[in-house]
């Protein structure tokens, strides 16, 4: 079920029986050479949508940028500044609780969102203590990549070859998600993981076709289906039990 899919008396009768809340967020940034600039939204976004229908619960609209600074130097991305996606969620999380919603499960795509997403919630929960909500805002993210059967799934099928950015886990869900949009240029080995980068210019020095150590050859759109089916699955379970808690 999808917020913009429903009308407000929908909304109205959902809150009587949920104040709960899924958020998609992912990011606007290159993927290498073969991986679409949409890809971490596109997952997120689908993901997200699917663990809905599961479990019967409703998911809000998609945050499709996200802090992509050090994919700067590749045309296309995105990026916000931390301080923009803060104020950006403050604005998104406090509308919906002036509608009653307490609990966000945010489903992110991209881990460069993280730390700021992190630093969102507190801005936001602190927010709402000082406006005098009689209940805070529960808040919480889960990277679809890091649900504990992916983990696996991603071991077995790429090993070291997985890498860290523009991986061939992502890369194989789009392949499932949308087979329009394959690829079949064929990119050399990965090169090795260089140190900590320290910006976009820095990031192209190191990554100059825009992998970190990845090699996306290696995903099928089948693979791509099992990785989404086992992203589904853990969150269909995960999402229910923290709205349960607070509940
Ligand atoms: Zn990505």
């Amino acid at each position: 079920m999808q917020l913009h899919d429903l009308t407000w008396p929908d909304v109205e009768d959902y809150l009587q029986r949920s104040d709960g809340l899924m958020i998609p967020i992912g990011s606007t940034e290159q993927h290498g050479p073969s991986g679409v600039i949409g890809t971490d939204a596109m997952v997120a976004k689908a993901i997200a949508r699917e663990t809905g229908v599961r479990s019967d619960l409703l998911v809000g609209p998609l945050l499709s940028i996200g802090v992509a600074e050090h994919h700067m130097a590749f045309p296309g991305t995105l990026s916000l500044r931390p301080s923009t996606l803060i104020a950006l969620l403050q604005d998104y999380l406090h509308s919906l609780a002036q509608h009653g919603f307490r609990q966000f499960f945010f489903i992110n795509g991209h881990g460069g969102n993280i730390a700021t997403l992190k630093a969102a919630f507190s801005e936001i929960q602190t927010g709402e203590r000082e406006r005098g909500g009689q209940r805070p805002l529960r808040c919480t993210l889960v990277n679809w990549y890091e649900v504990a059967e992916v983990v696996r799934l991603r071991k077995q099928y790429y090993g070291d070859q997985e890498g860290r950015h523009a991986t061939p886990s992502e890369i194989a869900v789009i392949q499932y998600l949308r087979p329009d949009l394959i690829r079949k240029q064929p990119l050399p080995p990965p090169g090795p993981l260089q140190s900590e980068v320290q910006g976009a210019a820095d990031f192209r020095a190191k990554y100059p076709d825009g992998r970190m150590g990845s090699w996306p050859d290696l995903a099928t759109p089948a693979q791509g289906q099992v990785l989404f089916d086992a992203a589904v699955r853990g969150l269909a379970q995960q999402v229910p039990t923290f709205f349960s808690e607070g509940g």
